[in-house]
């Protein structure tokens, strides 16, 4: 990794087009950061090749799981169908091959959970239905909005809060492979409360995995309503756009993601956005101008890194997809807009922040004379609330655990530095972290760094911060 690396951070989903070792050794090198493997496909067996291959190709990139959750799908088809517009059609909680008539349903409480009058989307909401009359075991439907439909389609009943909720069964069993494999964040999909986290909290701390940094996918209309508790009992959030679009206005993305990314800052978790953001590259050489602009604009509102999902999966290019999004990323963040730290400060004001601000100020104050900010970490605490206020210039987090480090890559300008430390004096903490940032080229000697961290073994608090030049403390006075 090189000192020159984007700020902003790019999560690439792993899928048949990219589970070779040339391919993500070429995808680490254009710029992945995360490597996400989707339980909604992926089978234990090729989970477990896919996350040892990754590992095997650079342990230093992190992997994220991410679960499929509470998600409802059709059943088998005989055959790829169009539903016509005003037609009739039936969702059964039988299990048969459907046609163009009707269709078996994983969600077997549907008929629960639904009543005449409520809308119900395939197809990522391409095909819209609406519930005529509900019966014990089947569903009738008027089509709305007809379209194509097949085996195994996702489907969205927008704002009605089902029967079904994380974990699924099928969670719990992924978490058993999460325990064995130790990832580096599970994403929860379709979280609608902090008790959804609580009850998947439950489950790791029995069981495992012991590292592990939890991300809300924010894609349902209670998750928006219960976004403040969501955000405080998670590690960071996903603006999943692709289910979220369903269930919510499709025009209210844009003015959601920018709002929820801006609190997400505000309680210092990464957002990650995600979906659709180079789609056409999954089939196309180029991207269109639209996504090109989509990604900088993801940028411009401050997310902590963008997803590619089937460009990397299933693309032709899916090297060429990461090189394209590091492009847009490096000439996007060149302009984004810096805000009042004090505006992103939580009401808690911790003290973390007040040294985030001071930090700021000084880098900003000063942009000739300090050549980066150097923190180093335990948990990686300091990084992430350093992080939020967007300064300019790279922080780098100095962590003697590899995996501390991995977490650390989704954070926007942190850069992990490996260095195995356990002092608890700050003359020795601050001149070995500076050493060791300096020994990898990143910092020069005629600077100064603003160094900051916490001592004396108290977790999670920012208790010291200085300005030093970096000649003086290699020089070793
Ligand atoms: C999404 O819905 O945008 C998303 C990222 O989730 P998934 O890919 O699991 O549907």
């Amino acid at each position: 990794m090189t000192a020159e690396r984007t700020r902003s951070k790019i999560v690439c989903t792993i899928g048949p087009a990219s589970r070779s070792e040339e391919v993500l050794a070429g995808m680490i090198e254009a710029g992945m950061d995360v490597a996400r493997i989707n339980f909604s496909h992926a089978t234990h067996d090729i989970a477990r090749e896919t996350f040892e291959r990754i590992r095997k190709v650079d342990d230093t990139v992190a992997i994220l799981f991410d679960l499929q959750g509470p998600k409802i799908r059709i059943g088998e088809m005989k055959q790829p169908v169009e539903l016509e517009s005003g037609a009739s059609f039936i969702l059964s909680i039988d299990d048969f091959v459907g046609d163009e008539t009707r269709v078996s349903i994983s969600h077997k409480e549907l008929p629960d959970d639904v009543k005449k009058g409520d809308t119900i989307a395939i197809n990522d909401g391409i095909v819209i239905l609406r519930v005529e009359e509900v019966g014990k075991t089947d569903v009738q439907t008027k089509v709305i909005s007809g379209g194509p439909i097949s085996s195994r389609k996702g489907v969205n009943i927008p704002g009605i809060r089902l029967s079904c909720h994380l974990p699924t069964e099928k969670d719990v069993k992924d978490l058993d492979i999460a325990a064995e494999l130790e990832p580096d964040f599970i994403a929860l999909s379709f979280v609608l409360d902090a008790n959804d986290i609580k009850r998947v909290n439950e489950i790791i701390e029995g069981n495992g995995p012991k590292n592990v940094d939890i991300i809300s996918k924010i894609e349902h209309m209670l998750a928006v309503k219960n976004y403040d508790e969501i955000l405080k009992a998670s590690h960071g959030v996903m603006i999943a756009r692709g289910d979220l679009g369903i269930e919510v206005p499709m025009e209210d993305v844009p003015v959601l993601q920018r709002d929820l990314v801006r609190k997400a800052n505000v309680w210092a978790r990464p957002a990650i956005v995600a979906t659709h953001m180079l789609e056409s590259m999954t089939h196309e050489r180029i991207p269109t101008r639209a996504e090109v602009s989509d990604v900088a604009h993801a940028i411009f509102d401050r997310a902590d890194a963008v997803m590619l999902s089937a460009e990397t999966a299933m693309g032709h290019d899916p090297v060429g997809a990461v090189a394209m999004m590091e492009r847009i990323i490096r000439r996007a963040e060149k302009k984004i807009t810096p805000v009042n730290p004090l505006d992103i400060t939580s009401e808690e004001r911790y003290i973390v922040e007040i040294v985030g601000n001071l930090v700021y100020s000084a880098v900003t104050l000063l942009p000739e004379k300090i050549d980066g900010i150097i923190t180093a970490t335990r948990s990686g605490f300091t990084a992430r609330w350093l992080s939020k206020f967007r300064p300019p210039a790279d922080i780098y987090a100095v962590a003697s655990e590899a995996a501390v480090m991995r977490r650390l890559r989704i954070l926007w300008g942190v850069q992990p530095v490996r260095y195995e430390h356990d002092i608890n004096n700050v003359d020795d903490l601050v001149r070995e972290s500076v050493r060791a940032v300096h020994s990898l080229g990143y910092i020069e000697v005629d600077k100064d760094i603003v160094f900051t961290s916490g001592i004396r073994h108290i977790p999670s608090r920012t208790n010291i911060l200085g300005i030093f030049h970096v000649e003086d403390l290699l020089l070793n006075v």
